[in-house]
């Protein structure tokens, strides 16, 4: 349940058609050092072209833990699709919230996120396609440093 499906090293490393040509239609996206860092709000050039793209061939998620759901409203409207913030991954109620909103199945969806205990955790339990890519910026907070440290010790 801890194990990610597939790993990138960035979202941008993803390969997206081969998604879609296992039979993936949905996406669902963790936002915080995933899409951005986690101390900004803006979109980069870069992240724009690619959601530009990805959204002719699926119906994405933003799916955050961020307490700040203006923030994550702001990602979402800039990026022109759902999202949401205190979603409570890795419960299963996060996910099925995003299902619903996407209107998919969970075989058809797949969860793409930098933490193995919430997004990928929760996604495998979900039934979903897990992706795990590396975070944008180190962590600088004690207890996620040490939750890296976990994960880094588990991935091995
Ligand atoms: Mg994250």
């Amino acid at each position: 349940m801890l194990h990610p499906k597939d790993r990138a090293d960035s979202i941008y490393r993803i390969d997206f058609d081969c998604l879609k040509k296992e039979g993936i239609k949905y996406l669902i996206f963790d936002i915080d050092d995933t899409l951005i860092p986690r101390k900004t709000h803006q979109i980069s050039p870069e992240l724009d072209k690619l959601f530009k793209l990805l959204k002719k061939d699926f119906k994405i998620f933003l799916l955050s833990n961020s307490i700040r759901p203006k923030r994550i409203k702001k990602v979402a409207d800039a990026l022109g699709i759902e999202g949401r913030a205190l979603a409570g991954k890795p419960m299963p109620f996060a996910y099925a919230y995003a299902l619903k909103k996407l209107g998919g199945t969970p075989k058809e969806s797949a969860m793409i996120g930098d933490q193995l205990f919430m997004d990928i955790w929760g996604g495998n339990l979900a039934g979903m396609h897990t992706i795990m890519v590396k975070n944008i910026l180190p962590e600088t907070f004690w207890l996620r440093q040490w939750m890296r440290w976990m994960e880094n010790k588990l991935l091995k």
